[in-house]
Protein backbone atom coordinates (compact mmCIF):
# COMPACT_ATOMS: atom_id res chain seq x y z
CA UNK A 1 0.00 0.00 0.00
CA UNK A 2 2.61 2.53 1.17
CA UNK A 3 4.91 1.07 -2.13
CA UNK A 4 1.93 1.72 -4.34
CA UNK A 5 1.46 5.37 -3.12
CA UNK A 6 5.46 6.27 -3.43
CA UNK A 7 5.26 4.60 -6.70
CA UNK A 8 2.83 6.93 -8.16
CA UNK A 9 4.80 9.71 -7.11
CA UNK A 10 8.25 8.27 -8.54
CA UNK A 11 6.16 7.48 -11.58
CA UNK A 12 4.85 11.39 -11.99
CA UNK A 13 8.53 12.49 -11.83
CA UNK A 14 9.54 10.08 -14.04
CA UNK A 15 7.28 10.36 -16.58
CA UNK A 16 7.65 14.37 -16.64
CA UNK A 17 11.81 13.74 -17.21
CA UNK A 18 10.93 10.84 -20.14
CA UNK A 19 8.33 12.95 -22.08
CA UNK A 20 11.39 16.16 -21.25
CA UNK A 21 14.00 14.22 -22.57
CA UNK A 22 12.47 12.26 -25.35
CA UNK A 23 11.43 15.62 -27.14
CA UNK A 24 14.58 17.89 -25.73
CA UNK A 25 17.92 17.46 -25.15
CA UNK A 26 18.52 19.03 -21.47
CA UNK A 27 21.74 18.93 -19.38
CA UNK A 28 21.92 18.01 -16.05
CA UNK A 29 21.18 21.65 -14.39
CA UNK A 30 18.02 22.47 -16.78
CA UNK A 31 16.51 18.94 -16.00
CA UNK A 32 17.52 19.38 -12.20
CA UNK A 33 16.27 22.59 -12.59
CA UNK A 34 12.26 21.26 -13.66
CA UNK A 35 12.44 19.42 -10.32
CA UNK A 36 14.12 22.03 -8.32
CA UNK A 37 11.66 23.06 -5.35
CA UNK A 38 11.13 18.57 -4.81
CA UNK A 39 13.96 18.02 -2.10
CA UNK A 40 16.34 20.14 -0.29
CA UNK A 41 20.06 20.74 -0.47
CA UNK A 42 20.84 19.45 -3.61
CA UNK A 43 22.21 21.02 -6.59
CA UNK A 44 19.87 20.60 -9.75
CA UNK A 45 22.69 19.24 -11.39
CA UNK A 46 22.57 16.55 -8.93
CA UNK A 47 18.60 15.92 -9.15
CA UNK A 48 19.15 15.87 -13.50
CA UNK A 49 21.84 13.65 -13.08
CA UNK A 50 20.22 11.34 -10.54
CA UNK A 51 16.81 11.12 -13.27
CA UNK A 52 18.46 10.73 -16.15
CA UNK A 53 20.59 7.94 -14.26
CA UNK A 54 17.35 5.85 -13.25
CA UNK A 55 16.09 6.37 -16.98
CA UNK A 56 19.60 4.96 -17.90
CA UNK A 57 19.18 1.84 -15.55
CA UNK A 58 15.46 1.23 -16.97
CA UNK A 59 16.53 1.07 -20.75
CA UNK A 60 19.73 -1.06 -19.67
CA UNK A 61 17.42 -3.52 -17.82
CA UNK A 62 14.92 -3.43 -20.74
CA UNK A 63 17.80 -4.45 -23.05
CA UNK A 64 18.89 -7.04 -20.60
CA UNK A 65 15.70 -8.89 -20.20
CA UNK A 66 15.67 -9.02 -24.47
CA UNK A 67 12.72 -6.46 -24.55
CA UNK A 68 12.56 -5.49 -28.16
CA UNK A 69 12.09 -1.91 -27.48
CA UNK A 70 15.11 -0.96 -25.40
CA UNK A 71 17.77 -0.73 -28.15
CA UNK A 72 14.96 1.63 -30.13
CA UNK A 73 15.01 3.74 -26.94
CA UNK A 74 18.28 4.01 -26.05
CA UNK A 75 18.95 5.70 -29.65
CA UNK A 76 16.06 7.71 -28.95
CA UNK A 77 17.08 9.55 -25.78
CA UNK A 78 21.32 9.04 -25.81
CA UNK A 79 21.24 12.42 -27.71
CA UNK A 80 19.15 13.86 -25.18
CA UNK A 81 20.90 12.42 -22.08
CA UNK A 82 24.42 13.08 -22.26
CA UNK A 83 27.51 11.28 -20.11
CA UNK A 84 25.37 9.24 -17.72
CA UNK A 85 24.35 7.17 -21.45
CA UNK A 86 27.83 7.15 -23.08
CA UNK A 87 29.25 3.65 -21.93
CA UNK A 88 26.46 2.17 -22.47
CA UNK A 89 25.54 3.16 -25.34
CA UNK A 90 29.30 2.31 -26.43
CA UNK A 91 28.47 -1.13 -25.14
CA UNK A 92 25.36 -1.72 -27.07
CA UNK A 93 26.56 -0.36 -30.62
CA UNK A 94 29.69 -0.41 -30.68
CA UNK A 95 30.38 3.48 -31.45
CA UNK A 96 30.03 6.87 -29.98
CA UNK A 97 27.17 8.53 -29.38
CA UNK A 98 26.69 12.61 -30.48
CA UNK A 99 25.22 14.81 -28.14
CA UNK A 100 22.83 17.31 -28.84
CA UNK A 101 23.72 20.93 -26.95
CA UNK A 102 20.84 21.41 -24.00
CA UNK A 103 17.94 23.68 -25.75
CA UNK A 104 18.06 26.01 -22.73
CA UNK A 105 21.59 26.83 -22.13
CA UNK A 106 23.06 24.86 -24.92
CA UNK A 107 25.27 23.30 -22.33
CA UNK A 108 26.87 25.87 -20.59
CA UNK A 109 25.26 26.60 -17.36
CA UNK A 110 28.27 25.55 -15.62
CA UNK A 111 30.67 27.02 -17.26
CA UNK A 112 28.35 30.43 -17.33
CA UNK A 113 28.08 30.35 -13.45
CA UNK A 114 32.38 29.53 -13.48
CA UNK A 115 32.59 32.85 -15.66
CA UNK A 116 29.94 35.15 -14.11
CA UNK A 117 31.03 34.18 -11.00
CA UNK A 118 34.65 34.94 -11.69
CA UNK A 119 33.70 37.71 -12.96
CA UNK A 120 31.54 39.14 -10.54
CA UNK A 121 34.39 38.27 -7.28
CA UNK A 122 37.28 40.45 -10.04
CA UNK A 123 34.73 43.45 -10.07
CA UNK A 124 33.82 43.63 -6.49
CA UNK A 125 37.00 43.11 -5.21
CA UNK A 126 38.95 46.08 -3.94
CA UNK A 127 35.38 47.87 -3.05
CA UNK A 128 35.07 48.18 0.94
CA UNK A 129 31.48 46.77 0.63
CA UNK A 130 29.69 44.20 3.09
CA UNK A 131 26.45 43.24 1.76
CA UNK A 132 25.11 42.20 -1.62
CA UNK A 133 22.57 40.66 -3.80
CA UNK A 134 22.68 38.90 -6.93
CA UNK A 135 20.18 40.25 -9.81
CA UNK A 136 19.78 38.66 -13.17
CA UNK A 137 18.87 39.54 -16.72
CA UNK A 138 18.07 36.65 -18.98
CA UNK A 139 16.95 37.25 -22.40
CA UNK A 140 13.86 36.74 -23.29
CA UNK A 141 13.71 34.15 -26.14
CA UNK A 142 14.93 31.73 -22.91
CA UNK A 143 12.71 32.86 -20.57
CA UNK A 144 10.31 32.14 -23.03
CA UNK A 145 10.99 28.96 -24.27
CA UNK A 146 11.11 27.69 -19.91
CA UNK A 147 7.54 29.63 -19.83
CA UNK A 148 6.96 27.04 -22.89
CA UNK A 149 7.80 23.73 -21.48
CA UNK A 150 7.06 25.10 -17.75
CA UNK A 151 3.37 24.99 -19.05
CA UNK A 152 3.46 22.31 -21.80
CA UNK A 153 4.99 19.82 -19.08
CA UNK A 154 3.32 20.52 -16.13
CA UNK A 155 6.18 21.35 -14.44
CA UNK A 156 4.52 22.99 -11.16
CA UNK A 157 8.28 22.22 -9.05
CA UNK A 158 10.17 24.14 -11.74
CA UNK A 159 12.31 26.98 -10.81
CA UNK A 160 13.99 29.92 -13.74
CA UNK A 161 16.85 29.83 -14.75
CA UNK A 162 17.44 33.36 -13.36
CA UNK A 163 16.93 31.78 -9.77
CA UNK A 164 19.53 29.57 -10.06
CA UNK A 165 21.89 32.04 -11.80
CA UNK A 166 21.46 34.01 -8.58
CA UNK A 167 21.93 31.23 -6.31
CA UNK A 168 24.96 29.74 -7.63
CA UNK A 169 26.88 33.34 -8.67
CA UNK A 170 26.08 33.99 -4.90
CA UNK A 171 27.73 31.26 -3.57
CA UNK A 172 30.76 31.86 -5.26
CA UNK A 173 30.95 35.49 -4.03
CA UNK A 174 30.44 34.40 -0.43
CA UNK A 175 32.81 31.71 -0.36
CA UNK A 176 35.46 34.01 -2.42
CA UNK A 177 35.25 37.18 -0.56
CA UNK A 178 33.18 36.00 2.19
CA UNK A 179 30.48 39.19 1.37
CA UNK A 180 26.72 38.35 2.67
CA UNK A 181 24.06 38.25 0.78
CA UNK A 182 21.34 40.84 1.91
CA UNK A 183 17.82 41.26 0.05
CA UNK A 184 16.72 44.18 1.68
CA UNK A 185 19.50 47.05 1.63
CA UNK A 186 22.70 45.15 -0.08
CA UNK A 187 25.05 47.38 -0.36
CA UNK A 188 25.85 46.20 -4.17
CA UNK A 189 23.60 44.72 -6.44
CA UNK A 190 25.70 42.28 -8.52
CA UNK A 191 23.75 42.18 -12.12
CA UNK A 192 24.53 39.16 -14.63
CA UNK A 193 23.26 38.91 -18.10
CA UNK A 194 22.66 35.68 -19.39
CA UNK A 195 23.61 34.32 -21.86
CA UNK A 196 25.72 37.68 -22.88
CA UNK A 197 28.20 36.76 -20.41
CA UNK A 198 28.34 40.23 -18.33
CA UNK A 199 28.58 41.68 -15.03
CA UNK A 200 27.86 44.84 -13.84
CA UNK A 201 28.05 46.26 -10.04
CA UNK A 202 24.85 49.07 -8.94
CA UNK A 203 26.15 50.66 -5.85
CA UNK A 204 23.10 51.53 -3.72
CA UNK A 205 22.19 54.53 -1.92
CA UNK A 206 23.78 55.05 1.63
CA UNK A 207 20.95 56.39 3.87
CA UNK A 208 22.60 57.73 7.74
CA UNK A 209 20.10 58.98 10.38
CA UNK A 210 20.43 62.44 12.07
CA UNK A 211 19.77 65.51 13.60
CA UNK A 212 21.21 68.87 12.23
CA UNK A 213 21.88 72.54 14.01
CA UNK A 214 22.25 75.20 11.80
CA UNK A 215 24.49 77.83 14.35
CA UNK A 216 25.30 80.32 11.92
CA UNK A 217 22.34 82.55 9.89
CA UNK A 218 22.67 83.39 6.11
CA UNK A 219 23.27 79.36 6.13
CA UNK A 220 20.52 77.88 3.80
CA UNK A 221 19.54 73.86 4.02
CA UNK A 222 20.21 73.15 0.29
CA UNK A 223 22.40 74.74 -1.86
CA UNK A 224 20.99 77.62 -3.37
CA UNK A 225 21.54 78.96 -6.94
CA UNK A 226 20.23 81.95 -8.17
CA UNK A 227 19.08 82.01 -11.82
CA UNK A 228 22.43 83.97 -12.82
CA UNK A 229 23.97 80.89 -11.42
CA UNK A 230 25.30 82.51 -8.12
CA UNK A 231 25.10 80.79 -4.97
CA UNK A 232 22.27 82.99 -2.70
CA UNK A 233 24.37 82.05 0.69
CA UNK A 234 27.84 81.59 1.46
CA UNK A 235 26.92 78.15 3.16
CA UNK A 236 24.32 74.86 3.43
CA UNK A 237 23.78 72.29 5.30
CA UNK A 238 23.73 70.16 2.38
CA UNK A 239 27.50 71.67 1.65
CA UNK A 240 28.42 71.04 5.40
CA UNK A 241 27.57 67.34 4.46
CA UNK A 242 29.45 67.38 1.72
CA UNK A 243 32.30 65.80 3.08
CA UNK A 244 30.50 62.66 3.18
CA UNK A 245 30.26 62.57 -1.05
CA UNK A 246 34.05 61.53 -0.84
CA UNK A 247 34.45 59.70 2.86
CA UNK A 248 31.82 56.73 1.30
CA UNK A 249 33.00 57.29 -2.35
CA UNK A 250 29.53 58.38 -3.40
CA UNK A 251 28.59 60.13 -6.71
CA UNK A 252 25.74 62.59 -5.00
CA UNK A 253 24.49 63.61 -1.74
CA UNK A 254 20.85 63.82 -0.87
CA UNK A 255 19.69 65.27 2.27
CA UNK A 256 15.88 64.61 3.31
CA UNK A 257 15.23 66.82 6.53
CA UNK A 258 11.63 67.06 8.53
CA UNK A 259 11.24 70.33 7.23
CA UNK A 260 13.19 73.46 6.77
CA UNK A 261 13.53 76.60 8.15
CA UNK A 262 14.61 80.12 6.25
CA UNK A 263 18.20 80.96 5.50
CA UNK A 264 18.41 83.53 8.20
CA UNK A 265 16.62 81.25 11.13
CA UNK A 266 19.07 79.19 13.11
CA UNK A 267 18.50 75.63 14.02
CA UNK A 268 19.07 75.10 17.44
CA UNK A 269 18.11 73.13 20.71
CA UNK A 270 17.27 69.48 19.40
CA UNK A 271 18.12 69.88 16.10
CA UNK A 272 16.38 69.01 12.81
CA UNK A 273 15.96 65.42 12.04
CA UNK A 274 17.46 64.28 8.55
CA UNK A 275 18.77 61.19 6.62
CA UNK A 276 21.26 61.82 4.50
CA UNK A 277 21.54 59.80 1.49
CA UNK A 278 24.34 59.36 -0.61
CA UNK A 279 23.88 57.70 -3.88
CA UNK A 280 26.01 55.16 -5.43
CA UNK A 281 28.52 54.52 -2.30
CA UNK A 282 31.03 52.45 -3.01
CA UNK A 283 33.06 52.70 0.22
CA UNK A 284 30.51 50.95 3.00
CA UNK A 285 32.89 50.24 6.07
CA UNK A 286 33.05 53.75 7.54
CA UNK A 287 31.81 54.17 10.98
CA UNK A 288 29.06 56.41 11.69
CA UNK A 289 31.43 58.50 14.49
CA UNK A 290 34.14 58.66 12.49
CA UNK A 291 31.60 60.21 9.54
CA UNK A 292 30.17 62.39 11.53
CA UNK A 293 33.55 63.75 13.31
CA UNK A 294 34.77 64.60 9.64
CA UNK A 295 31.51 66.37 8.86
CA UNK A 296 31.84 68.71 11.91
CA UNK A 297 35.03 69.14 11.42
CA UNK A 298 34.68 70.59 8.70
CA UNK A 299 31.35 72.89 8.93
CA UNK A 300 32.92 75.62 9.88
CA UNK A 301 31.39 75.77 12.88
CA UNK A 302 27.91 77.05 10.97
CA UNK A 303 26.38 73.94 11.25
CA UNK A 304 26.82 71.09 13.40
CA UNK A 305 25.51 67.35 12.64
CA UNK A 306 24.83 64.50 14.58
CA UNK A 307 24.90 60.93 12.60
CA UNK A 308 22.92 57.88 14.70
CA UNK A 309 22.73 55.11 12.33
CA UNK A 310 22.40 53.17 9.11
CA UNK A 311 18.53 54.29 7.87
CA UNK A 312 16.12 53.15 5.13
CA UNK A 313 13.62 54.60 2.69
CA UNK A 314 10.59 53.77 5.29
CA UNK A 315 12.23 55.84 7.31
CA UNK A 316 12.90 58.70 4.75
CA UNK A 317 8.99 58.89 4.21
CA UNK A 318 8.63 58.95 7.94
CA UNK A 319 10.28 62.12 8.38
CA UNK A 320 9.13 63.95 4.72
CA UNK A 321 5.84 62.71 5.01
CA UNK A 322 5.05 63.70 8.94
CA UNK A 323 6.35 67.46 8.52
CA UNK A 324 3.21 69.20 8.75
CA UNK A 325 2.64 66.96 12.29
CA UNK A 326 5.61 68.04 13.51
CA UNK A 327 5.61 70.22 16.08
CA UNK A 328 8.25 73.26 16.58
CA UNK A 329 9.17 75.68 19.05
CA UNK A 330 10.61 79.24 18.14
CA UNK A 331 12.37 81.77 19.79
CA UNK A 332 12.09 85.29 18.08
CA UNK A 333 13.23 88.31 19.16
CA UNK A 334 10.35 91.25 18.15
CA UNK A 335 10.74 95.04 17.83
CA UNK A 336 7.80 97.19 18.22
CA UNK A 337 7.52 100.75 16.48
CA UNK A 338 6.38 102.04 19.91
CA UNK A 339 6.56 101.42 23.85
CA UNK A 340 4.90 98.34 24.28
CA UNK A 341 3.85 97.76 27.80
CA UNK A 342 3.65 94.24 29.93
CA UNK A 343 0.01 94.32 29.52
CA UNK A 344 0.01 93.98 26.20
CA UNK A 345 2.93 91.33 26.45
CA UNK A 346 0.53 89.20 29.10
CA UNK A 347 -2.49 89.44 26.69
CA UNK A 348 -0.12 87.76 23.95
CA UNK A 349 0.26 85.03 25.82
CA UNK A 350 -3.27 84.22 27.39
CA UNK A 351 -4.58 84.83 23.52
CA UNK A 352 -2.58 82.28 22.25
CA UNK A 353 -3.21 79.37 24.27
CA UNK A 354 -4.39 76.42 21.53
CA UNK A 355 -5.29 79.14 18.91
CA UNK A 356 -6.15 78.28 15.14
CA UNK A 357 -4.03 80.63 12.88
CA UNK A 358 -4.85 81.28 9.28
CA UNK A 359 -2.46 82.25 7.04
CA UNK A 360 -2.23 83.03 2.81
CA UNK A 361 1.12 82.27 1.49
CA UNK A 362 3.10 85.56 2.92
CA UNK A 363 3.98 88.08 0.16
CA UNK A 364 8.00 87.16 0.18
CA UNK A 365 7.35 83.85 -1.10
CA UNK A 366 4.30 84.51 -3.16
CA UNK A 367 6.12 84.14 -6.19
CA UNK A 368 7.75 80.98 -5.84
CA UNK A 369 5.14 79.39 -3.22
CA UNK A 370 1.45 78.10 -4.34
CA UNK A 371 -0.59 81.01 -2.95
CA UNK A 372 -2.86 79.46 -0.80
CA UNK A 373 -4.42 79.50 2.98
CA UNK A 374 -3.92 77.48 5.35
CA UNK A 375 -4.85 76.92 8.59
CA UNK A 376 -2.14 76.26 11.43
CA UNK A 377 -2.27 75.89 15.79
CA UNK A 378 -0.43 77.82 17.53
CA UNK A 379 -0.02 75.82 21.05
CA UNK A 380 1.12 78.24 23.19
CA UNK A 381 3.05 81.48 23.38
CA UNK A 382 5.66 82.57 26.21
CA UNK A 383 7.16 86.31 26.57
CA UNK A 384 10.05 87.72 28.01
CA UNK A 385 10.37 91.72 27.77
CA UNK A 386 13.93 92.36 27.28
CA UNK A 387 13.27 96.57 26.66
CA UNK A 388 10.23 98.75 26.15
CA UNK A 389 9.94 97.99 22.55
CA UNK A 390 12.01 94.19 22.25
CA UNK A 391 10.44 91.40 23.36
CA UNK A 392 11.50 87.63 22.94
CA UNK A 393 8.79 85.14 22.35
CA UNK A 394 8.97 81.52 22.47
CA UNK A 395 6.48 80.26 20.00
CA UNK A 396 5.10 76.32 20.25
CA UNK A 397 2.80 75.52 16.65
CA UNK A 398 2.81 73.31 14.40
CA UNK A 399 4.80 72.61 11.79
CA UNK A 400 4.34 75.29 8.22
CA UNK A 401 3.48 78.26 10.51
CA UNK A 402 5.05 80.98 9.02
CA UNK A 403 5.87 82.69 12.23
CA UNK A 404 7.89 85.95 11.07
CA UNK A 405 3.62 86.52 9.50
CA UNK A 406 2.16 84.67 12.93
CA UNK A 407 4.22 88.15 14.57
CA UNK A 408 3.70 91.37 11.87
CA UNK A 409 0.48 89.98 10.41
CA UNK A 410 2.17 90.51 6.70
CA UNK A 411 -0.33 93.38 6.27
CA UNK A 412 -3.82 91.16 7.60
CA UNK A 413 -3.27 87.79 5.35
CA UNK A 414 -2.37 86.47 8.38
CA UNK A 415 -4.58 86.59 11.42
CA UNK A 416 -4.97 86.53 14.37
CA UNK A 417 -1.50 87.61 14.58
CA UNK A 418 0.88 89.13 17.50
CA UNK A 419 0.42 92.71 15.96
CA UNK A 420 -3.39 92.12 15.63
CA UNK A 421 -3.91 91.21 19.38
CA UNK A 422 -1.41 93.90 20.77
CA UNK A 423 -2.81 97.02 18.32
CA UNK A 424 0.96 97.32 17.28
CA UNK A 425 2.93 97.14 14.48
CA UNK A 426 5.82 94.84 15.25
CA UNK A 427 8.66 93.38 13.18
CA UNK A 428 10.10 89.61 13.57
CA UNK A 429 14.11 90.78 13.84
CA UNK A 430 15.23 87.10 14.77
CA UNK A 431 14.16 83.60 14.40
CA UNK A 432 15.84 80.48 15.99
CA UNK A 433 13.88 77.17 15.91
CA UNK A 434 14.67 75.61 19.34
CA UNK A 435 12.25 72.39 18.97
CA UNK A 436 11.79 70.05 16.65
CA UNK A 437 8.96 67.01 18.10
CA UNK A 438 9.15 63.88 16.35
CA UNK A 439 5.09 63.35 18.03
CA UNK A 440 2.38 65.86 17.58
CA UNK A 441 0.45 65.85 21.04
CA UNK A 442 -2.50 68.03 20.64
CA UNK A 443 -1.59 70.77 23.35
CA UNK A 444 1.18 71.32 26.11
CA UNK A 445 3.41 73.96 27.29
CA UNK A 446 6.38 75.57 26.14
CA UNK A 447 9.80 74.00 27.42
ZN1 LIG B 1 21.11 23.44 -19.83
Amino acid sequence: MVDDVILGNVEWILRKAMRLLHENALCDNCLGRMFALLGRGWSNRERGDTIKRLIVMSIHRMIREGQEEGEKLLKEFAPNIGEQVKDLYKTVFGQEVSFRPCVICGSKLDKVIAELGKQAVEKLRGYRVKTFLVAAHVDDNVKRLEEHLRIEYGLQYAESIGSELKREVSKIIQSQLGLKPDFNYPDVVVEVWFPLLQVSLRFQPLLLEGRYWKIGRRVSQSTWITRRGVKRCPFSVEEALLPLLELYDGTQLVLHAAGREDVDVRMLGTGRPMVVEIKEAKRRDISVKEAMEYVNHWSRGLVSVELVGRSNREHVRKIKGEKAKHVKTYRALVVASRNIDGDKLRKLEEYFDNIVVRQRTPRRVRHRRPDVVRERRVYNVKIKPISSRVFEALIRCEGGLYVKELIDGDGGDTTPSFAEVVGEELYCAELDVVAVEEVAPSKGEVQ
